[in-house]
């Protein structure tokens, strides 16, 4: 890479020169040719119901296979794509990509339920004309039912949202879509709003379930879950928690009254086959 970027040969040896050469202009203009040449890919992280920690779907996480770089996260770049639009692009790519493993995966799995798919959602695509429309399709050439779907939002996009932001959320809630509110509890939002907001699901931040890590649990992080459970539930909304990273953590949020968690505990985030197998395994017993 020193070489083609034009013989500077200390790059190759000064490991700060080579972070550098990651900026953000580099990565910015790569951005638009990545999608033509497919360096996007994408791993599934499974949701699991904290009662038996059986499988029941799985949260797209998009990668981005840099012919230099090796691969980068999504905080690396999502930002970069929000900032230049190809997140619209990008997003609808993802949204296609998943919707159709998530198909695959109900066709390997037609003895043990319908496997749920979530993708996540930028707020620039929130206010994109073509979201319910391109959303519809997408579920109709994979032949994927609107309930097996959730889109995740994060609670700071919605934070003082207007009708208008909200109105495609609400179509495509009436459709069976579910959204879920994620990173929920980091936005200091209104807690009376989400009556207002069309989210099924709320998704408790990682920083909650850390709380949970030592025994015992931060007394105040458990009263807050708590808190946020008993609320959830009264409006009729599922409680999902991310980051669980041990049993001890998942055992609490379960006594807690948390319906489904994801996190390292269970799986990271892998190859769609990954996926197929644990809930193989689950079906197995
Ligand atoms: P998120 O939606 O809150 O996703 C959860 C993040 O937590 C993922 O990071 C996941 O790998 C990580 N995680 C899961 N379990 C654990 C655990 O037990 N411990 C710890 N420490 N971390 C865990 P990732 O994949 O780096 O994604 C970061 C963020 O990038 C996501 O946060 C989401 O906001 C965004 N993102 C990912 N894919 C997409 C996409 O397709 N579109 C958009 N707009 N944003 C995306
Ligand atoms: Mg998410
Ligand atoms: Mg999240
Ligand atoms: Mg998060």
């Amino acid at each position: 890479r020193a070489k083609s970027a034009g013989g500077n040969r200390f790059e190759v040896a000064d490991p700060e020169a080579d972070a550098r050469a990651i900026t953000r202009h580099g990565l910015t203009t790569a951005l638009p040719m990545a999608l033509d040449r497919g360096e996007f890919f994408i791993e599934y992280q499974p949701l699991v119901h904290l009662g038996d920690g059986t499988v029941h779907g799985a949260e797209a996480l998009v990668r981005w296979l840099h012919p230099q770089h090796g691969v980068l996260g999504p905080d690396r770049f999502i930002p970069l794509a929000e900032h230049t639009g190809l997140i619209v692009p990008l997003g609808r790519w993802v949204l296609e990509e998943a919707v159709g493993q998530a198909r695959a995966w109900q066709e390997r799995h037609a003895r043990t339920g319908p496997m749920r798919i979530n993708v996540n959602l930028s707020p620039c695509q929130l206010t994109h004309p073509g979201l319910v429309s391109d959303t519809v399709d997408i579920l109709e050439d994979a032949g994927l039912e609107p309930d097996a779907l959730c889109l995740e939002v994060t609670e700071s996009a919605l934070i003082g949202a207007d009708d208008d932001l909200l109105k495609p959320l609400r179509r495509l809630a009436e459709m069976g879509v579910d959204i879920a509110l994620d990173d929920f509890g980091t936005g200091y939002s209104n807690l009376a709003n989400l009556r207002r907001l069309p989210v099924s699901i709320l998704k408790l931040d990682r920083s909650f379930t850390q709380g949970m890590q030592q025994y015992p649990a931060d007394p105040v992080d458990l009263k807050i879950v708590e808190g946020i459970v008993s609320l959830a539930h009264s409006l009729d909304l599922a409680v999902t928690v991310e980051g669980v990273e041990t049993g001890a953590q998942a055992e609490q949020l379960r006594i807690l009254g948390c319906d489904t968690a994801q996190g390292w505990y269970y799986a990271r985030p892998g190859p769609p086959d990954r996926l197929h197998e644990l809930a193989l395994a689950d079906a197995r017993g």
